[in-house]
């Protein structure tokens, strides 16, 4: 998971994670760092949500040392599969569609077979069952988009799944999970992705320096703070067609039991919690301002407030309280 195996250079040595913890320190941006170690800006972003401590903080000791676990539980995952003819054979059933395809996608089944990781399965499929390749989602395919080759940008809304397209459950707000998602531009280089539960109103917001990289930041934001919560907590989510949005497929691949759908172009009355949120969160934030030297920190501090704070339409409980999974402190 810390590595692909790719033309371009995607393992980071010992010594490019030092760099990257002392120019974290000083504040330098993570796309400026990726040029500096000559790296992809997606490996140097990955890199410091993947592997931080649990103070939060990034250091490169810590980090070498989970990486290193990683790579030898996926090695560990990959030799399970080989060495167990009937895991192989559960897979390879599951991967063809006895179930639903659309289902058993790898993360799923990796996470359903109590695997370490889906790219355990790309793996195994790729080095010992190439003739499985074609069940793969895209063929196998698009785990390489990223990074080196060019995913099309335009064309990208052709699969997806429409608004109208939402079970009622969502539709209505009986319950917690289904999510509105947006960005809120700040400056040239940086945006705040929103994600709020139609329900509770509880927001989840994340810094995202853009740029050219910004579909994949917001994709490994979404996953990075959504994972976090059991699958009752994050069922769906519906964003604006931005372009922000363009990697919804890998992000329902990383996120298991998690479906997007989007609403129609330039509707935002579709999305009228995450709206009304946004404009909260602009008081803060507000609109002409620089927003130079934004922190993830300052935008915690403000979504805190925002989510405990009691609400009329919620009957002035706090989103917090409604949503549940955000704390005990009500
Ligand atoms: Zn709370």
């Amino acid at each position: 998971m810390c590595h692909t195996q790719h033309t371009k250079r995607t393992h980071l040595t010992q010594e490019n994670r030092m760099v990257i913890e002392a120019l974290r320190e000083k504040g330098t941006t993570i796309r400026a760092i990726a040029v500096i170690i000559e790296v992809h800006y997606s490996t140097v972003s990955r890199e410091l949500s993947r592997n931080r401590g649990s103070s939060g903080l990034y250091t490169a000791k810590f980090a070498q040392k989970a990486c290193r676990l990683r790579r030898l539980r996926a090695k560990y995952d990959k030799r399970k599969i080989e060495n167990d003819p009937v895991l192989a054979h559960t897979i390879e059933e599951l991967l063809q569609g006895k179930h639903s395809r659309g289902d058993w996608s790898p993360a799923v089944i990796a996470h359903t077979l109590g695997l370490f990781c889906h790219q355990t399965i790309y793996t195994w499929v790729r080095q010992s069952r190439p003739d499985l390749r074609r069940l793969l989602p895209r063929c196998g395919k698009y785990r390489r988009s990223y990074g080196s080759s060019k995913r099309p940008s335009r064309g990208w809304t052709t699969k997806i799944r429409s608004i109208t397209t939402r079970p009622q459950a969502v539709t209505d707000r009986t319950t917690v999970g289904h999510y509105e998602g947006d960005t809120v531009v700040l400056n040239r280089s940086n945006a705040i992705l929103t994600v709020v539960d139609r329900k509770s109103k509880f927001l989840i917001a994340e810094l995202i320096n853009g740029g050219v990289g910004i579909a994949y930041a917001v994709h490994e934001a979404l996953v990075t703070r959504l994972s976090v919560f059991p699958p009752t907590l994050r069922k769906s989510l519906t964003p604006d067609r931005g372009g922000e949005f363009a990697y919804w497929d890998m992000t329902e691949t990383e996120i298991p039991g998690f479906t997007i759908y989007f609403a129609h172009p330039h509707s935002p009355w579709e999305r009228g919690t995450n709206e009304h949120t946004n404009g909260l969160l602009r008081r803060y934030f507000p609109k002409g301002e620089k927003h130079d030297t934004i922190t993830q920190a300052q935008v915690t501090e403000v979504v805190w407030m925002i989510n405990h704070r009691p609400r009329k339409s919620l009957n002035w409980k706090t989103p917090c309280m409604v949503f549940g999974g955000c704390c005990s402190s009500n």
